[in-house]
């Protein structure tokens, strides 16, 4: 039996305390198990917002794998004692891309515009020439009959990966109502991943991920962000300041 994932718990909601190859081991693990697997990559705004909308409270706690890809998430970790280095979401869903070429195992993306999702697949498949693209398809459609085709045509193309960018909360709530129609897939909601391999956004510079500021640089570069932010982050911050390192 696989050893437990190391975890800590920041105020009910676990995180994994996992490097990128040990999050990748997960991974293998379960797609080899014929598991179904619900990768989280986790971050201040998610957990505030899962105490108001309890549905997406129950998934952020339930997810086969949740990563510390938030800054604040990685500074509260540290103010426990944890030893923990920031995972991006777009890190570690590259690296499956790369190891899911490598491996020959098809992958899915569902999500963005389908002008950043047609500049994402070339992008990605520039840089993995061997990568399968079993199936894509846009993020914005209604729920119902078109919601339900997508799905089954998803299944249909029988993908182990399967990158979700629908933004937080209905990548997550998505992934959780459908995961269990397939068989040994993995997940991960990837946010605005796409639109960064599009090239139509852009990650903050090398230095400002090192000093753990690409938060800051996407509400300068998408201003539009700062009201959802400035109405979390602070509060986040009381909250793990008031719990003395005790999350
Ligand atoms: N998106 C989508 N359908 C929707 C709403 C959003 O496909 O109905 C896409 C959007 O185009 C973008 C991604 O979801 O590519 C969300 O990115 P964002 O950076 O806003 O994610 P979040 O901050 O919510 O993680």
């Amino acid at each position: 039996m696989a050893s437990p994932i190391p975890t800590a718990q920041l105020f009910g909601y676990p995180v994994h305390l996992v490097s990128l190859q040990q999050a990748h081991s997960v991974v293998e693990a379960a797609i080899q198990a014929g598991q179904n697997l619900q990768v989280v990559t986790l971050n201040p705004e998610m957990i505030m917002q899962g105490d108001q909308d309890l549905e997406l409270g129950r998934i952020l706690k339930s997810a086969g794998l949740i990563l510390p890809d938030g800054a604040g998430v990685v500074w509260a970790l540290k103010k426990q004692g944890n030893a923990i280095q920031r995972l991006p979401g777009i890190e570690f869903s590259e690296d499956l891309l790369k190891w899911a070429a490598e491996a020959e195992l098809p992958v899915a993306i569902i999500g963005a515009t389908q002008e950043a999702l047609d500049l994402a697949q070339q992008t990605l498949q520039q840089r993995y020439p061997k990568l399968q693209i079993v199936y894509s398809h846009h993020g914005f459609f209604k729920p119902g009959p078109e919601e339900d085709a997508i799905v089954a045509d998803c299944i249909t193309a029988q993908p182990r990966i399967v990158l979700v960018a629908l933004g937080v909360p209905r990548q997550e709530k998505w992934i959780d109502q459908y995961k269990e129609r397939f068989s040994g897939t993995t997940f991960v909601g990837v946010g605005g991943s796409l639109d960064v391999w599009s090239g139509l956004t852009q990650r903050a510079p090398s230095l400002m991920r090192r000093l753990n500021l690409e938060w800051m640089y996407r509400i300068t570069s998408e201003p539009w962000r700062i009201k959802r932010t400035y109405k979390t982050l602070p509060l986040f911050v009381v909250k793990v300041l008031l719990s003395g390192g005790k999350a």
